[in-house]
């Protein structure tokens, strides 16, 4: 049997990292057992569901290196299959029309919240006669079309994640409605759980693994799968991505889109290593920082966490420096440029860029930090509290006022590392100051700030480009 998994995004807002965890999974397992990762649009919430979602979430997932291995299935093209679904069950009265109007519904509920009890559909419509029911049509009444479900029924899965799970019917809100409201000669458009155990069902997919939050669901669509005569897949529930107050990740904590986080600057490499770590522990053989692929050859289900797990911005800033750090030169230059470009910077030639990224590179978290990082190369510099504290200490101006005019006899295009380094020592000893503080002065006059990279390298980099030495004479 080839295993064949699906993630099956609501094309309802951007590729959010619960779900892109989701996908990737899928993808860990699918790829360990050499089975098959499938995509499947869950678009049938027509007002809600836009292409610019559709488009946004499969840009994501390529980006973070997921590939799926056949066209993805569109859910609102099923429509007919849904529907012969519905027919069936009604044709063998596991299903049924409920005539209940919304008004009805709400005094249900609100009569069981007065006696405290939890809100469910007390199966009102279930047995109705066919007097009963041709007077609710007379009276002009729309209907909603439920599946039974009986209160008595004990639901059980082996949950690959889970372990043995055991659900009780009566826990599930008595009849669920699988088709929403229409006139009673039409069957309403088809809901989730009856769509989406057709669909799997079609798309033969072996295991279904989702979030936790969907078990209820599982238990649910496991009826589905018995009274339709299908095979259900096996599942397994991955566990939820939490905030620092252990709840669930949302919107009000902030970035959550993958596009989101592509746009601050972290790398596809580290976004997908960190979302791997998010519920699944590496093997001790294994380091923190890998690859999918890597990650993909020790996938499986027992290393999967049954606790949810806490989204830690320190671990993922972490990671993505060590993926920068690790890029060569041209690789991250790939990434700079286009944000270089964004910010109207004239680029000089090839080489000269390369020595910039490879100057930055050590010290960046986020790829845009090397926006701030290379500004002072591109624009004077503007001096910071710290830089003006600095030229103002006694000797410092005097220091780079001497060492201007030793450049006046050096060619100003020629510095290296060797000629830079002799010309801060004699500078230093004729001015009369200590090294540290002109090479520090010197920083802020280059940079503006007391922090940066290597400041002879910075210096030769910046001389290789400038005319003159100008942006020193700027600051003193
Ligand atoms: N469209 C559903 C969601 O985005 C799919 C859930 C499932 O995997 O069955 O939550």
């Amino acid at each position: 049997m080839t295993v064949r998994v699906r993630l099956a995004p609501s094309p309802t807002g951007t590729l959010h990292i619960g779900t892109a965890r989701t996908a990737l999974f899928n993808w860990l397992y699918a790829t360990h057992v050499g089975g098959k990762f499938l995509l499947r649009i869950e678009d049938t919430d027509k007002e809600r569901s836009q292409d610019k979602y559709t488009t946004n979430i499969l840009e994501g997932l390529k980006w973070l290196g997921l590939s799926w291995d056949e066209p993805p299935v569109i859910q609102s093209e099923q429509i007919e299959d849904h529907r012969k679904a519905i027919q069936s069950l009604l044709d063998s009265g596991l299903a049924y029309r409920c005539y209940a109007t919304e008004a009805e519904l709400e005094e249900m509920r609100d009569s069981q919240k007065n006696k405290g009890k939890a809100p469910r559909y007390d199966n009102r419509h279930r047995d109705l006669t066919s007097i009963e029911e041709s007077k609710f049509i007379e009276e002009g009444r729309s209907a909603v079309i439920r599946f039974r479900i009986e209160d008595e029924e004990i639901i059980t899965w082996n949950d690959l994640v889970r372990g043995h799970m055991r659900w009780s019917a009566s826990d599930l809100g008595g009849d669920m409605v699988i088709a929403r409201r229409a006139s009673p000669q039409e069957i309403g458009p088809p809901l989730y759980n009856l769509v989406v155990v057709v669909d799997d069902s079609t798309m033969n997919i072996t295991h279904v693994i989702r979030g936790e939050d969907h078990i209820a669901n599982t238990a649910k669509q496991i009826l589905l799968y018995k009274a339709l005569q299908l095979k259900p897949p096996e599942f397994a529930h991955t566990p939820l991505i939490l905030n620092q107050e252990g709840r669930k990740l949302s919107k009000r904590d902030g970035v959550t889109s993958i596009s989101e986080f592509k746009a601050m600057g972290y790398t596809a490499e580290a976004m997908a290593n960190y979302m791997t770590l998010l519920g699944w522990s590496q093997p001790e053989s294994m380091q923190e920082r890998f690859s999918i692929e890597e990650a993909a050859e020790f996938f499986n289900f027992d290393r999967v966490n049954r606790a949810g797990a806490k989204f830690d911005w320190d671990k993922l800033n972490w990671l993505n420096s060590q993926v920068i750090h690790n890029w060569s030169p041209e690789k991250l230059l790939n990434s700079l440029k286009p944000l270089w470009i964004k910010e109207g910077w004239k680029l000089p030639n090839h080489e000269w860029c390369i020595s910039l990224a490879e100057l930055i590179g050590p010290s960046l978290t986020l790829i845009n930090d090397g926006i701030n990082q290379s500004r002072p190369f591109f624009e004077k510099p503007v001096l910071d509290n710290d830089g003006i504290n600095q030229l103002e200490l006694e000797g410092a101006k005097a220091g780079l006022k001497c060492l201007l005019e030793n450049l006046e006899r050096t060619p100003w295009d020629g510095i290296d590392q060797n000629q830079a380094k002799k010309i801060l020592t004699f500078t230093a000893e004729s001015a009369g100051i200590k090294k540290g503080l002109l090479m520090k002065s010197l920083r802020a006059a280059l940079l503006g700030r007391l922090n940066g990279p290597d400041l002879i390298s910075t210096w030769s980099l910046l001389a290789r480009i400038s005319e003159d030495s100008t942006r020193i004479l700027n600051s003193i």
